[in-house]
Protein backbone atom coordinates (compact mmCIF):
# COMPACT_ATOMS: atom_id res chain seq x y z
CA UNK A 1 0.00 0.00 0.00
CA UNK A 2 1.18 3.46 -0.53
CA UNK A 3 2.13 4.93 2.75
CA UNK A 4 1.30 8.57 1.57
CA UNK A 5 -2.01 8.15 0.77
CA UNK A 6 -4.49 9.32 3.73
CA UNK A 7 -7.19 7.31 2.43
CA UNK A 8 -6.56 3.47 1.20
CA UNK A 9 -9.57 1.31 0.11
CA UNK A 10 -8.36 -2.40 -1.55
CA UNK A 11 -10.65 -4.43 -3.37
CA UNK A 12 -13.74 -3.39 -0.56
CA UNK A 13 -17.24 -5.62 -1.48
CA UNK A 14 -20.38 -5.04 -0.03
CA UNK A 15 -23.69 -7.42 -0.61
CA UNK A 16 -27.30 -6.68 0.06
CA UNK A 17 -28.26 -10.10 0.67
CA UNK A 18 -27.62 -11.77 -2.86
CA UNK A 19 -27.03 -8.59 -4.19
CA UNK A 20 -23.46 -7.23 -4.67
CA UNK A 21 -23.59 -3.36 -4.93
CA UNK A 22 -19.70 -2.44 -4.68
CA UNK A 23 -17.95 -5.68 -6.03
CA UNK A 24 -14.04 -4.95 -5.39
CA UNK A 25 -13.13 -1.59 -5.81
CA UNK A 26 -9.38 -0.43 -4.66
CA UNK A 27 -8.64 3.56 -4.84
CA UNK A 28 -6.36 5.94 -2.58
CA UNK A 29 -7.24 9.26 -1.62
CA UNK A 30 -3.99 11.64 -1.00
CA UNK A 31 -4.23 14.49 1.84
CA UNK A 32 -5.27 17.59 0.33
CA UNK A 33 -6.89 15.78 -2.22
CA UNK A 34 -10.83 16.71 -3.69
CA UNK A 35 -11.70 13.37 -4.88
CA UNK A 36 -14.86 12.57 -6.55
CA UNK A 37 -17.11 9.57 -6.87
CA UNK A 38 -19.01 10.10 -9.77
CA UNK A 39 -21.58 7.61 -11.40
CA UNK A 40 -25.30 7.03 -11.93
CA UNK A 41 -28.17 6.46 -9.38
CA UNK A 42 -27.54 3.11 -7.63
CA UNK A 43 -23.74 2.58 -8.59
CA UNK A 44 -22.43 2.15 -5.50
CA UNK A 45 -21.56 5.53 -3.87
CA UNK A 46 -23.16 6.25 -0.88
CA UNK A 47 -22.59 3.01 0.51
CA UNK A 48 -18.83 3.04 -0.25
CA UNK A 49 -18.76 6.54 1.25
CA UNK A 50 -20.84 5.33 4.02
CA UNK A 51 -18.33 2.25 4.69
CA UNK A 52 -15.31 4.65 4.95
CA UNK A 53 -17.30 6.91 7.42
CA UNK A 54 -17.90 3.87 9.27
CA UNK A 55 -21.62 4.02 9.29
CA UNK A 56 -22.13 0.49 7.31
CA UNK A 57 -20.68 -2.50 7.18
CA UNK A 58 -18.22 -3.74 4.52
CA UNK A 59 -18.47 -7.43 3.24
CA UNK A 60 -15.47 -7.38 2.66
CA UNK A 61 -11.70 -5.89 2.27
CA UNK A 62 -9.53 -3.50 3.43
CA UNK A 63 -10.16 -0.17 4.33
CA UNK A 64 -6.79 1.97 6.11
CA UNK A 65 -7.96 6.01 6.62
CA UNK A 66 -5.57 8.38 8.30
CA UNK A 67 -3.22 5.13 9.11
CA UNK A 68 -6.31 3.61 10.69
CA UNK A 69 -7.40 0.12 9.68
CA UNK A 70 -11.18 0.03 9.90
CA UNK A 71 -11.64 -3.31 11.12
CA UNK A 72 -9.27 -2.65 14.42
CA UNK A 73 -9.43 1.32 14.67
CA UNK A 74 -12.84 2.73 13.84
CA UNK A 75 -12.98 5.30 16.35
CA UNK A 76 -9.66 6.63 15.83
CA UNK A 77 -11.09 6.80 11.66
CA UNK A 78 -14.19 8.80 13.87
CA UNK A 79 -12.14 11.34 15.19
CA UNK A 80 -10.55 12.53 12.17
CA UNK A 81 -13.48 12.58 9.84
CA UNK A 82 -16.21 15.18 9.33
CA UNK A 83 -19.39 13.60 8.03
CA UNK A 84 -22.37 15.22 7.08
CA UNK A 85 -26.11 14.35 8.63
CA UNK A 86 -29.23 13.79 7.11
CA UNK A 87 -31.43 17.21 7.41
CA UNK A 88 -33.64 15.21 9.28
CA UNK A 89 -30.52 14.64 12.39
CA UNK A 90 -31.54 18.73 12.92
CA UNK A 91 -33.16 19.93 16.01
CA UNK A 92 -35.67 22.33 13.75
CA UNK A 93 -36.65 24.40 16.57
CA UNK A 94 -33.27 25.08 18.06
CA UNK A 95 -31.18 28.01 16.36
CA UNK A 96 -27.98 28.15 14.39
CA UNK A 97 -25.95 28.77 17.60
CA UNK A 98 -27.43 26.10 19.85
CA UNK A 99 -27.28 23.28 16.80
CA UNK A 100 -23.46 23.85 16.86
CA UNK A 101 -23.06 23.96 20.93
CA UNK A 102 -24.94 20.93 20.65
CA UNK A 103 -23.17 19.11 18.27
CA UNK A 104 -19.77 20.80 19.86
CA UNK A 105 -20.79 19.08 23.26
CA UNK A 106 -21.13 15.57 21.33
CA UNK A 107 -17.44 16.07 19.84
CA UNK A 108 -16.04 17.38 23.53
CA UNK A 109 -14.94 20.78 21.84
CA UNK A 110 -14.79 24.17 22.63
CA UNK A 111 -15.85 26.02 19.56
CA UNK A 112 -16.26 29.77 18.45
CA UNK A 113 -19.04 29.28 17.16
CA UNK A 114 -19.63 32.85 15.21
CA UNK A 115 -16.60 32.27 13.09
CA UNK A 116 -17.25 28.86 12.09
CA UNK A 117 -21.14 30.50 10.70
CA UNK A 118 -18.83 33.25 9.48
CA UNK A 119 -16.62 30.49 7.40
CA UNK A 120 -19.85 29.28 5.60
CA UNK A 121 -20.68 32.67 5.12
CA UNK A 122 -24.09 32.75 7.89
CA UNK A 123 -23.08 35.05 10.59
CA UNK A 124 -25.75 36.76 9.91
CA UNK A 125 -28.10 33.70 10.42
CA UNK A 126 -26.81 32.80 13.99
CA UNK A 127 -30.16 33.16 15.62
CA UNK A 128 -32.33 31.74 12.78
CA UNK A 129 -33.86 28.06 12.98
CA UNK A 130 -32.49 25.55 10.86
CA UNK A 131 -36.10 24.70 9.37
CA UNK A 132 -35.96 28.87 8.40
CA UNK A 133 -32.88 28.62 6.07
CA UNK A 134 -33.03 28.18 2.28
CA UNK A 135 -31.51 25.18 0.78
CA UNK A 136 -28.43 26.83 0.00
CA UNK A 137 -28.09 27.64 3.54
CA UNK A 138 -29.05 24.56 4.90
CA UNK A 139 -26.12 23.21 2.91
CA UNK A 140 -23.87 25.40 4.30
CA UNK A 141 -24.36 25.17 8.06
CA UNK A 142 -24.30 20.94 7.67
CA UNK A 143 -20.66 21.60 6.38
CA UNK A 144 -20.08 24.32 8.90
CA UNK A 145 -21.17 20.90 11.25
CA UNK A 146 -18.27 18.97 9.33
CA UNK A 147 -15.75 21.20 10.86
CA UNK A 148 -16.37 21.40 14.20
CA UNK A 149 -13.70 18.27 15.53
CA UNK A 150 -11.17 19.89 13.09
CA UNK A 151 -10.71 16.40 11.10
CA UNK A 152 -8.27 16.10 8.71
CA UNK A 153 -11.14 14.81 6.10
CA UNK A 154 -14.73 15.36 5.55
CA UNK A 155 -17.04 13.51 3.17
CA UNK A 156 -19.89 14.68 1.59
CA UNK A 157 -22.72 13.41 -0.10
CA UNK A 158 -24.10 15.28 -2.82
CA UNK A 159 -23.46 18.54 -1.56
CA UNK A 160 -25.19 20.44 -4.15
CA UNK A 161 -27.84 18.59 -5.08
CA UNK A 162 -31.45 20.89 -5.22
CA UNK A 163 -29.36 23.86 -5.06
CA UNK A 164 -29.66 26.93 -7.59
CA UNK A 165 -26.76 27.78 -9.77
CA UNK A 166 -25.48 30.82 -7.45
CA UNK A 167 -25.88 28.46 -4.37
CA UNK A 168 -23.79 26.11 -5.88
CA UNK A 169 -21.01 28.01 -7.18
CA UNK A 170 -20.76 29.50 -3.12
CA UNK A 171 -20.89 25.94 -2.24
CA UNK A 172 -18.11 25.18 -5.07
CA UNK A 173 -15.83 28.10 -3.74
CA UNK A 174 -16.70 26.91 -0.12
CA UNK A 175 -15.52 23.62 -0.42
CA UNK A 176 -12.17 24.83 -2.47
CA UNK A 177 -11.64 27.11 1.11
CA UNK A 178 -11.89 24.11 3.11
CA UNK A 179 -9.34 21.99 1.03
CA UNK A 180 -7.16 25.26 0.81
CA UNK A 181 -6.79 24.83 4.60
CA UNK A 182 -4.98 21.42 4.31
CA UNK A 183 -8.73 19.34 4.42
CA UNK A 184 -9.34 16.57 2.80
CA UNK A 185 -12.82 16.27 0.56
CA UNK A 186 -14.35 13.39 -0.78
CA UNK A 187 -17.52 13.89 -2.30
CA UNK A 188 -20.22 12.27 -4.23
CA UNK A 189 -21.75 14.71 -7.10
CA UNK A 190 -24.17 13.82 -10.32
CA UNK A 191 -23.24 17.29 -11.82
CA UNK A 192 -20.10 16.78 -14.43
CA UNK A 193 -19.13 20.06 -14.56
CA UNK A 194 -19.17 20.29 -11.01
CA UNK A 195 -16.60 17.59 -10.89
CA UNK A 196 -14.30 19.04 -13.41
CA UNK A 197 -14.16 22.29 -11.52
CA UNK A 198 -13.81 21.29 -8.42
CA UNK A 199 -12.21 17.52 -8.07
CA UNK A 200 -8.54 16.90 -8.36
CA UNK A 201 -9.07 13.40 -9.68
CA UNK A 202 -12.40 11.48 -9.83
CA UNK A 203 -13.56 7.68 -9.89
CA UNK A 204 -16.15 6.95 -12.06
CA UNK A 205 -18.29 4.19 -10.30
CA UNK A 206 -20.47 1.95 -12.25
CA UNK A 207 -22.61 -1.26 -11.27
CA UNK A 208 -20.35 -1.64 -8.61
CA UNK A 209 -16.38 -1.39 -10.17
CA UNK A 210 -14.74 2.11 -10.55
CA UNK A 211 -14.41 1.89 -14.49
CA UNK A 212 -12.26 4.69 -14.65
CA UNK A 213 -9.89 6.90 -12.29
CA UNK A 214 -7.41 9.83 -12.77
CA UNK A 215 -8.07 13.55 -12.86
CA UNK A 216 -10.74 15.08 -15.26
CA UNK A 217 -8.08 16.78 -17.45
CA UNK A 218 -6.78 13.19 -18.59
CA UNK A 219 -9.75 11.57 -18.96
CA UNK A 220 -11.17 14.10 -21.16
CA UNK A 221 -7.61 14.09 -23.10
CA UNK A 222 -7.76 10.31 -23.14
CA UNK A 223 -11.65 10.43 -24.47
CA UNK A 224 -10.39 12.98 -27.18
CA UNK A 225 -7.74 10.92 -28.60
CA UNK A 226 -9.74 8.07 -28.44
CA UNK A 227 -11.48 10.22 -31.99
CA UNK A 228 -14.50 11.02 -29.77
CA UNK A 229 -16.21 14.61 -31.26
CA UNK A 230 -18.88 16.14 -30.17
CA UNK A 231 -21.97 15.50 -32.23
CA UNK A 232 -22.55 19.04 -32.67
CA UNK A 233 -20.64 22.15 -32.89
CA UNK A 234 -19.82 23.62 -29.14
CA UNK A 235 -20.63 27.12 -29.10
CA UNK A 236 -18.92 29.70 -26.56
CA UNK A 237 -21.25 29.45 -23.50
CA UNK A 238 -24.35 27.80 -22.75
CA UNK A 239 -27.86 28.09 -20.72
CA UNK A 240 -26.17 28.19 -17.50
CA UNK A 241 -23.51 30.54 -18.32
CA UNK A 242 -26.61 32.80 -19.51
CA UNK A 243 -28.63 32.10 -16.92
CA UNK A 244 -25.91 33.69 -14.16
CA UNK A 245 -24.79 36.12 -16.90
CA UNK A 246 -28.59 37.19 -16.12
CA UNK A 247 -29.19 36.76 -12.77
CA UNK A 248 -26.27 36.95 -11.37
CA UNK A 249 -23.53 35.56 -9.43
CA UNK A 250 -25.12 37.02 -5.87
CA UNK A 251 -26.48 34.71 -3.63
CA UNK A 252 -30.16 34.61 -3.79
CA UNK A 253 -30.85 32.17 -0.76
CA UNK A 254 -32.10 35.01 1.24
CA UNK A 255 -28.79 36.77 2.44
P1 LIG B 1 -25.56 5.41 -5.22
O1 LIG B 1 -25.16 6.17 -4.01
O2 LIG B 1 -24.47 5.34 -6.26
O3 LIG B 1 -26.86 5.89 -5.82
P2 LIG B 1 -26.05 3.24 -3.38
O4 LIG B 1 -24.76 2.92 -2.72
O5 LIG B 1 -27.03 4.03 -2.60
O6 LIG B 1 -25.78 3.90 -4.81
O7 LIG B 1 -26.77 1.88 -3.80
C1 LIG B 1 -26.11 0.87 -4.57
C2 LIG B 1 -27.06 -0.28 -4.78
O8 LIG B 1 -27.29 -0.95 -3.55
C3 LIG B 1 -28.43 0.11 -5.32
O9 LIG B 1 -28.86 -0.88 -6.22
C4 LIG B 1 -29.30 0.13 -4.07
O10 LIG B 1 -30.64 -0.17 -4.40
C5 LIG B 1 -28.68 -0.97 -3.23
N1 LIG B 1 -28.82 -0.71 -1.79
C6 LIG B 1 -28.39 0.39 -1.13
N2 LIG B 1 -28.68 0.28 0.18
C7 LIG B 1 -29.32 -0.90 0.37
C8 LIG B 1 -29.86 -1.58 1.49
N3 LIG B 1 -29.79 -1.06 2.71
N4 LIG B 1 -30.44 -2.77 1.28
C9 LIG B 1 -30.50 -3.32 0.03
N5 LIG B 1 -29.99 -2.73 -1.07
C10 LIG B 1 -29.41 -1.55 -0.91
Amino acid sequence: MSSSAIIEVRDLRKKYGQFEAVKGISFDVFPGEIFGLLGPNGAGKSTTLEIMETLREKTSGRVVIGGFDLDQEPASIKKIIGVQLQASGYYPGLNLVQLLELFAGLYNRDIDTRAMLALVNLEDKAKARYKALSGGQKQRFSIATTLINEPKIIFLDEPTTGLDPQARRNLWELIAAIRKKGTTVILTTHYMDEAEKLCDRVAIIDKGNIIAMNTPDVLIDQLVASGFEKPKEVKQANLEDVFINLTGHALRDGD
